[in-house]
């Protein structure tokens, strides 16, 4: 057996513990990286969207192969296909472009394979992971109570926020046709998915009526609040939007959480995508009565510019959340030592997770907050400068002043069949391929949505944005009225 063991260890080793392969594989990694930020860095070369592709072989095989080839499907069958959300002219959804030194600081995570989730395995990873969410409860104006986990993005902090909220009511099967969900319809499609998860599907939804600045209506909430009790229902939670992501609206968060604290309702805000701007101090007041929610949701990867894969969950009563969550397991027994801190296993659903406070935390203490403030600002005037500019073309509608870094606009706002005269003009953008915008739909009507949100994002992406939408027009226009 002896001599079978050393046999395999030297097998095994030359693959998996090699490291002089491994420093070149660094190194073929980093100029491989250092290519893509040159083009995407580069309006010339970047392409945001690539509508036509082929897609490539992922299946694995019994025998490796070298990192070039590897690399190149990695190019040719990833990246070069659908959307490049690292380019400044990624205009559409809500991009984020993932900050470079989070990149590294993944890797790092990955090499040390830190163990987060648990105090006692990890006391400086978790301390770390809990001070950054401990600042976003500071941003959001909560107290020492409060307490929040970071997430794998904002629709599993927005699942976890209603197991949270349920618990915390100790709301029961029996009780579930009876609770009451306040929502608007700007409300994000992943409430609906966290309220199926969290096995409350058969509650009620009011959906109230939004005014013209797609902020739910307050008195319309009171009204139905009151109906609903008086019919023998209960409200369980309001769900505010601070920032919803098809047009960036704030609601009137005081006011709901006046309503929710005279009612005794749960007050849940989701700032997934509005939440990173609680940081530009002059936009505090959009926000305000945040601070009296119950529990919020901000999601890193959107306003703190952060690559895909953290969202945070924080609550203003941190027990609520612990309660929600909290188990013990035998086999975990040691990990009870030194328990100065609370492990953000006991404030989640998951065990064994990626160390996430690394990404967010090496980029925020790098660059300091005041670049990302000022980013964050930028945004904002960027959404407001792409709106001023797309006003100045004949027969566009630009629709209410925005809230945040989200705008929206039409085109052929007079032509009957401008619904499809604009999918074309947004056609003919994704096939050149050099910005993306994404489109909704507002009661019924069809809506082209500006997001600005990449930290890459400046002036000249919303020159050369603009150039295309006239490019695009003028195309459309030359093709009548023939669809093609
Ligand atoms: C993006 C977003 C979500 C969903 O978050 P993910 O990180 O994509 O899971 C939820 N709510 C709002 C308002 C969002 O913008």
């Amino acid at each position: 057996m002896k001599e079978e063991l050393l046999k395999l260890r030297t097998q095994i080793k030359s693959k998996l513990e090699n490291l002089e392969e491994e420093k070149k594989d660094t190194t073929r990694v980093n100029e491989f990286m250092y290519h893509f930020l040159e083009d995407v860095e580069n309006l010339e070369n970047d392409r945001v969207y690539y509508e036509q592709y082929e897609l490539g072989d992922f299946a694995l095989q019994e025998d490796g192969e070298s990192l070039e080839p590897i690399l190149n499907t990695y190019k040719e069958n990833v990246m070069k296909t659908g959307l490049n959300p690292a380019s400044g002219s990624h205009l559409g959804y809500i991009p984020g472009c993932g900050l470079y030194t989070s990149a590294l600081a993944d890797y790092l995570a990955a090499v040390t394979d830190e163990y987060a989730s648990v105090n006692f395995a990890s006391p400086g990873a978790v301390r770390m992971e809990n001070t950054m969410c401990r600042w976003m409860a500071d941003l959001i104006g909560f107290g020492p109570e409060a307490y929040g986990v970071l997430t794998e993005g904002g629709s599993a902090a927005n699942l976890m926020a209603v197991v949270v909220a349920r618990e915390a009511r100790g709301i029961k099967p029996r009780d579930f046709e009876k609770q009451v969900f306040y929502l608007t319809q700007q409300t994000h499609h992943c409430l609906y998915k966290g309220i199926k998860t969290a096995g409350l599907l058969e509650s009620q939804f009011r959906f109230i009526e939004m005014n013209e600045e797609y902020q739910m209506k307050v008195d319309q909430l009171a009204e139905q609040l009151k109906k609903d009790k008086a019919d023998g229902y209960e409200p369980f939670m309001i769900i505010g939007n601070a920032g919803s992501t098809d047009v960036g609206a704030v609601d009137p968060l005081n006011e709901l959480a006046q309503i929710a604290e005279e009612e005794n309702v749960w007050f849940h805000v989701d700032g997934a995508y509005g939440g990173g701007f609680l940081l530009v101090n002059e936009m505090k007041s959009i926000f305000n009565g945040v601070e009296r929610a119950d529990s919020v949701v901000i999601d890193p990867h959107k306003g703190f510019f952060l690559p895909y894969g953290t969202g945070a969950l924080i609550v203003k009563n941190g027990s609520y959340l612990l309660n929600a969550f909290k188990k013990e397991a035998n086999y975990m027994q040691d990990t009870k030592v030194a328990q100065f801190d609370v492990s953000p296993a006991d404030a989640s659903f998951e065990l064994s997770r990626h160390f996430r406070g690394l990404r967010m935390w090496m980029p925020l203490r790098q660059y300091g907050l005041a670049v990302i403030r000022d980013a964050l600002r930028e945004k904002v005037m960027l959404c407001n400068y792409f709106l001023s500019k797309v006003s100045e073309i004949d027969g566009v509608e630009v629709g209410n002043k925005p809230h945040l870094s989200v705008g929206i606009f039409r085109f052929f706002k007079d032509d009957p069949d401008s619904t499809r005269l604009n999918e074309e003009v947004i056609k003919v953008l994704h096939e050149r391929g050099r910005s993306f915008l994404s489109t909704t739909s507002l009661k019924g009507t069809f809506w082209i949505r500006v997001a600005v949100l990449g930290f890459r994002t400046h002036i000249e992406h919303i020159d050369q944005c603009i150039e295309e939408l006239k490019y695009a027009l003028e195309k459309v226009k030359s093709m009548g009225s023939a669809p093609v």
